[in-house]
């Protein structure tokens, strides 16, 4: 980049989910003389944390607790039942907008949904160039219909430039074929070197995990149930789920656990809770089983496993197709279908020498394609064609 951009990440959310983690290693791996990135939390909690460990600026501008925590599946109805938000998100443009200015932005980018919203409405106000790096499907089988459709309006009005987390991603925003506006770029997400190695597998009983936030849509019931078929045959196996309810569904952990106790699998299975780091339980491994039941806009976490030298069973559909190749540097299986799932991971854990190409194929291609200097590259040029062009047209 010619010159240094000041740009200001927006996240709603302090709490480490995928996008959150994500964003902490980009701006770990972007060129510093390049891009000079300050982080804006609506929010406090762990991230803060992170991203002052990775030396980014970074600062809380509160947002109504309220608004922060609306859930995505009722967006516009909690919006509805808190008539004061328009005017709060409003306010809390302004903020933002006198921040920029007092900060010298000169580029927003904002990271997750909400802030999708609140940077546009910055934008508009400021005439800062606007990227949203979109890392959610945008469609009815993960957000309400009215959701959808205002999230698609406006992806064609609000941002400069969109990068979407994969193709899937960017498909469901069903932007307009033939406008050039906004740019739209689809970047992956990229894993940190260090976590890039082809372990030797620890010795003991083979070991089956899914990793992952705790909430139905990641199909943590189907995993159990999967489990229950393999255990029939190999009560040899023990099997971990690693995570969390991050946004509140305690609910559904209850019901995993009494449904393992259903199962007859206590012996079998353990939750771990949120792990911060999650090398050591990937080292452990002998297979990896992603079970969401609906298409996942990228899934970092198959990556990391990828990139850890696990096996992996995956979910296909979404940006999963584009990070596994079935059959070859993983095995896919139709959405909610645990008997499958099951039958996948008996077959892999019979054969480890199949098991163990198709590892070192999944590693081969994250090193090729998933790696988070390539993703860090890509972002920056991104932000370096929307800053040119809009001098060149001295917007
Ligand atoms: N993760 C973690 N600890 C846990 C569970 C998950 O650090 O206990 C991380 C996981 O390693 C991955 C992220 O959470 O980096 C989840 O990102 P992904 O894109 O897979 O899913 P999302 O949560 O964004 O839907």
């Amino acid at each position: 980049m010619n010159r240094r951009c000041r740009a200001l990440f927006l996240n709603h959310t302090a709490m480490p989910g995928g996008g959150e983690i994500a964003l902490v290693r980009l701006l770990k791996a972007v060129d510093r003389n390049a891009l000079d990135p300050v982080v804006v939390l609506a929010s406090d909690g762990p991230l803060l944390h992170s991203l002052q460990q990775a030396r980014v600026e970074t600062h809380i501008i509160p947002l109504n607790k309220d608004i922060v925590h609306f859930s995505k599946n009722r967006l516009i109805s909690q919006a509805i039942m808190h008539p004061l938000a328009p005017v709060q998100l409003l306010a809390y443009a302004n903020s933002i907008s006198s921040f920029s200015r007092s900060h010298n932005i000169s580029l927003l980018y904002a990271n997750s949904l909400k802030s999708d919203i609140i940077s546009g409405l910055v934008a508009m106000r400021s005439h800062i160039p606007l990227i949203w790096h979109v890392r959610d499907r945008i469609e009815t089988d993960y957000l309400p219909a009215t959701t959808v459709m205002l999230f698609r309006k406006l992806a064609r009005h609000m941002p400069d430039s969109i990068i979407a987390n994969s193709t899937a991603t960017l498909r469901s925003l069903h932007l307009d074929p033939l406008s050039s506006s906004p740019s739209s770029h689809v970047i992956y997400d990229g894993i940190p070197g260090a976590n890039l190695c082809n372990a030797p597998r620890a010795e003991h009983p083979p070991l089956v995990g899914i990793i992952g936030r705790i909430t139905p849509w990641k199909g943590q019931h189907i995993f159990l149930r999967a489990c229950a078929e393999i255990h029939k045959n190999r009560p040899d196996v023990r099997f971990v789920i690693v995570g969390s309810p991050l946004f509140g569904e305690f609910d559904y952990l209850k019901k995993l656990e009494e449904l393992v106790n259903e199962l007859g699998l206590n012996a079998f299975v353990c939750f771990t809770g949120f792990q911060e780091d999650i090398q050591p339980i990937l080292a452990n491994l002998s297979i990896f089983v992603h079970a969401s039941i609906i298409p996942e806009p990228f899934g970092q976490v198959i990556v990391e496993a990828m990139a850890a030298g696990v096996p992996v069973v995956a979910t296909g559909g979404g940006g999963v197709d584009e990070v596994v190749e079935d059959g070859y540097t993983g095995a896919l299986v139709r959405p909610g279908d645990h008997h499958t799932l099951a039958l996948k991971v008996k077959w892999l854990l019979d054969h480890p020498h199949h098991a163990e190409l198709m590892a070192r194929a999944a590693l081969k291609s994250v090193n090729e394609r998933y790696r988070i200097d390539l993703t860090a590259r890509k972002v920056e040029a991104v932000c370096e064609t929307l800053l040119h062009s809009k001098m060149q047209t001295g917007a």
